[in-house]
């Protein structure tokens, strides 16, 4: 089988980073080729550059999560000179999230808009985080031509008509844990729509572990469950959905370079 692609996870964050050799070798057995680890604030993007470094099969993003209130707040040329690194393949994640954040939310839409704009600039695309923002998303994401850069839906629990329009976009779908859970069949209806070359899945571990570790520590390795869930749902085999996000994910993040030349 085509090894499987962990498309967002979070490998610096406790209780996952005191146990990494552990984890990488779980997720080599359970046919885990790759995974990105995302950057939430700038002061720890250092720490997700050095597991992209130190491990072949993990790529680092860099941005400032919408929720986050304590760090520094990033200018788009902050963003854009640590997407420099090689190890970078994108940026964020970024977005917006009403449902953790209250009040004015002037900050975390230019926050949202400086990400974008370092997206292009740097030529990386986007990986976006939206809760119960769909419409501003969707808004900003025209206002700044993010069309132009593409990326990511991470995450995703939005509605088909959202998809259609982040897809119209130039966006990937990417799919959690979520999916296995009992309360999810209007987002398993979306799973079932999203056209094979767009799609991706991802565990955003530590968090969100699937069906049967639904509450426990999630990590890469569960991403195959994950990859089950959706192949059930499109009639497809685990293998067709394997090869499709693996694809998918060295097409869209271009400068991810496979740890194995047999992989993308
Ligand atoms: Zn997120
Ligand atoms: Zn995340």
């Amino acid at each position: 089988m085509t090894p499987l692609v962990d498309s967002h996870c979070h490998l610096n964050f406790e209780p996952l980073n005191t146990g990494l050799d552990a984890i990488f070798q779980r997720a080599r057995n359970n046919g885990v080729g790759h995974m990105l680890c995302v950057s939430v604030t700038l002061e720890t993007f250092p720490e997700v550059r050095a597991l992209a470094h130190g491990h072949r099969q993990v790529f680092a993003s860099v941005g400032v999560h919408p929720n986050e209130t304590e760090g520094r707040e990033p200018a788009a040329d902050d963003l854009v000179n640590l997407a420099k690194d090689e190890r970078v393949v994108a940026i964020g994640e970024t977005g917006l999230d009403y449902y953790r954040s209250h009040g004015d939310m002037t900050w975390q839409q230019e926050r949202f808009r400086r990400h974008i704009r370092a997206a292009k600039q740097s030529g990386k695309p986007l990986i976006i985080h939206t809760r119960d923002a769909a419409d501003d998303i969707l808004r900003i994401m025209r206002e700044e031509g993010a069309a132009d850069i593409g990326g990511v839906m991470h995450c995703f629990t939005e509605s088909w008509e959202v998809a259609r329009a982040a897809l119209d976009l130039n966006f990937f779908i990417s799919f959690s844990g979520i999916v296995t859970f009992r309360n999810a069949d209007a987002l398993r209806d979306v799973v079932k729509r999203v056209p094979d070359d767009r799609l991706l899945i991802e565990t955003d571990a530590p968090y969100l572990a699937p069906v049967p570790y639904r509450g426990k520590t999630n990590e890469p390795s569960f991403v195959r469950y994950v990859a089950e869930c959706v192949a059930g749902l499109r009639h497809a085999d685990i293998d067709a959905i394997a090869s499709d996000t693996t694809r998918n994910f060295f097409s869209l993040f271009r400068n991810a370079v496979p740890a194995r030349d047999d992989l993308a």
